[in-house]
C-alpha cells in the first residue's frame, strides 16, 4: 500500500498529527481498513484538555456506532436524561431525552477519559501511538504532494516521517493546516468566551441551560460527582481578570444565572477556572494533495452550542471512508478528498450558522429561537449520523 516517493519510502500508510477525540477516532478507523496509521502527539495522553465536556446527540450516536457507548458509560460518565431551559423569567423548560437515532442518552465525559477510551480503541484496531513528539512541518515531493512529517522528541532528536498520506488532528492551531497553506473557505467573526469550572456537591443531575442578559451559561454533570459550570458571553463582558478568577467567575454567574449561582455558592468549586477568548470561528480548506484536515484543525466554531467532540467524529468517519477507498485504489485520492470536503461541509454548515449566530448574542427571544432550531438541526445530525454505513475495508470483511 505504500509507496516510494523523491523523498524517501513511506513508511507508514498514514501519519495522524494529533491523537484526541478527532485524530485518535480516525486513525481507529482506518487502521480497521487494515491500514498502517501512525498517530503522532506532542502531549502525554491520556490528558485534561480545555472543554465542557457535552456530547451532542450526533457524537453519541458515534460512540455507539463504533461499539464504545458502553465504555465510556461504564467509565462513570453520568447518564443524562434530561435537558432543561432556564428562561431568565423564572420559567423553565425541562425534557426528557427522548430515544433517537438508536440512543436515548447525552454524556460529559471527562477528556482525559474519553480520550483514552477512543486511543484504545484505536490501538486494539491496530494503529501505533507514539505521544510526546512534536510535528514541526510537513515534507513535500517536487510536485507539492505532501509526503510525511518532520518531528521533534522529547529529547530534542528531529527526525523525517514519511508516509502516504498525513492527516491533521492538531487542533485549532493546527500546525499541518499552516504547513500545507489550508486556506478559508468561510471566516465569521470571534468574539466570544467560554470559561468554566468543576464544582462538587451541586444539585443537578441533568444538563441544565440558562439564559442570560446577552449570555448563556449552564451545567453538564462529569465524572467523579462533580459538574461543569459554565458561562459563555461576548469576550468584552466576561471580565475574568488574573488575580481573582475564582471570585470574578462566581460574579458572572451571578449576573447571568443568579439562581444557579445561589447553587453553586452552597455546594464546593473544586478546580481553577479555565477558559477561552476571541476562538475563531472559520473554516478551512478540507483537503489537499497527500493531506486532509479533521476536527478543530479543520473547522473551528465558538464553544457556545458544545459541537466540537461531535464534529470531530463526523469528520473521522467521512475522512476514514474515502480515504481508505482512495489508499486501496477504489477511487482516485482528488475524488475521494473532494467527496470527503463537500459532505463534511454540507453537515456543518447549518450548525457552524447558528453556532455563529448564537455566538453574536442577539435579543433574547431570539436567541431562544435559535437554540430551538439547534435543536433540530441536531436531532437531524444525529438521524443522518445513525444512518451512515459502517467505514469498512478488506480488513473488516469477515473471514
Ligand atoms: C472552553 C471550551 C469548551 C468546550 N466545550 C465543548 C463541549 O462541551 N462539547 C464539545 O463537543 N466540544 C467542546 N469544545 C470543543 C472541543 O474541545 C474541541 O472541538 C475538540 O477537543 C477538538 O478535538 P480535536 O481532536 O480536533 O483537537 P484537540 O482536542 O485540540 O486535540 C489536538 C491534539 O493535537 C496535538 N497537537 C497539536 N499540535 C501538535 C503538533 N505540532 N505535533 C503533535 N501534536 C500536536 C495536541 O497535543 C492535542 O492532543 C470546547 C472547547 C473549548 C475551548
Amino acid at each position: 500500500m505504500t509507496d516510494a516517493t523523491s523523498t524517501g519510502a513511506a513508511e507508514h500508510d498514514v501519519i495522524v498529527v494529533g491523537g484526541r477525540c478527532a485524530g485518535a477516532a480516525t486513525a481507529m478507523l482506518l487502521a480497521a481498513q487494515g491500514l498502517d496509521v501512525l498517530v503522532l502527539d506532542r502531549a502525554a495522553l491520556p490528558s485534561d484538555c480545555l472543554s465542557t465536556h457535552a456530547i451532542a446527540r450526533g457524537g453519541v450516536v458515534q460512540l455507539a456506532r463504533w461499539g464504545l457507548l458502553d465504555a465510556v458509560i461504564a467509565s462513570g460518565a453520568p447518564e443524562i436524561r434530561t435537558v432543561s431551559f432556564h428562561l431568565g423569567d423564572g420559567e423553565v423548560v425541562e425534557r426528557t431525552v427522548k430515544d433517537a437515532a438508536g440512543v436515548d442518552v447525552l454524556l460529559a465525559p471527562r477528556r482525559y477519559v474519553l480520550d483514552d477510551i477512543l486511543v484504545s480503541a484505536a490501538i486494539d484496531a491496530g494503529a501505533r501511538f507514539e505521544t510526546e513528539v512534536s510535528v514541526n512541518g510537513v515534507l513535500t515531493d517536487e510536485a507539492g504532494r505532501v509526503t510525511g512529517v518532520t518531528t521533534r522528541d522529547r529529547d530534542g532528536t528531529v527526525r523525517e516521517r514519511r508516509s502516504s498520506f498525513v492527516v491533521g488532528a492538531d487542533g485549532v492551531h493546527s500546525r499541518i493546516a499552516r504547513a500545507v497553506g489550508a486556506g478559508m473557505v468561510d471566516e465569521r467573526p470571534s468574539e466570544g468566551a467560554t470559561h468554566y469550572a468543576y464544582v462538587a456537591g451541586l444539585d443537578a443531575d441533568g444538563f441544565e441551560f440558562h439564559v442570560g442578559p446577552d449570555a448563556f451559561a449552564g451545567v453538564f454533570p462529569t465524572h467523579d460527582g462533580e459538574c461543569n459550570v459554565w458561562v459563555c458571553c461576548p469576550a468584552d463582558d466576561a471580565g475574568i481578570g488574573a488575580d481573582d478568577r475564582t471570585g470574578d467567575f462566581t460574579a458572572l454567574l451571578q449576573r447571568v444565572a443568579p439562581s444557579l449561582a445561589d447553587r453553586v455558592g452552597r455546594a464546593r468549586v473544586t478546580s481553577a477556572v479555565r477558559g477561552a477568548v476571541r476562538l475563531p470561528n472559520h473554516v478551512r480548506v478540507a483537503a489537499g494533495s497527500g493531506w486532509a484536515l479533521v476536527g478543530d484543525a479543520s473547522y473551528h466554531r465558538d464553544p457556545i452550542t458544545g459541537h466540537g467532540i461531535t464534529d470531530a467524529f463526523r469528520d473521522a468517519d467521512l475522512l476514514a471512508r474515502r480515504l481508505g477507498q482512495a489508499l486501496r485504489g477504489e477511487v482516485r485520492e482528488d475524488e475521494a478528498m473532494a467527496a470527503y470536503a463537500l459532505e463534511r461541509y454540507r453537515a456543518l454548515a447549518p450548525i457552524f450558522d447558528v453556532t455563529c449566530q448564537l455566538a453574536a448574542y442577539p435579543p433574547a427571544d431570539e436567541f431562544v429561537a435559535l437554540q430551538k432550531r439547534l435543536s433540530d438541526l441536531l436531532e437531524a445530525e444525529a438521524a443522518w449520523l445513525a444512518s451512515l454505513p459502517p467505514v469498512t475495508g478488506p480488513a473488516l470483511v469477515p473471514a
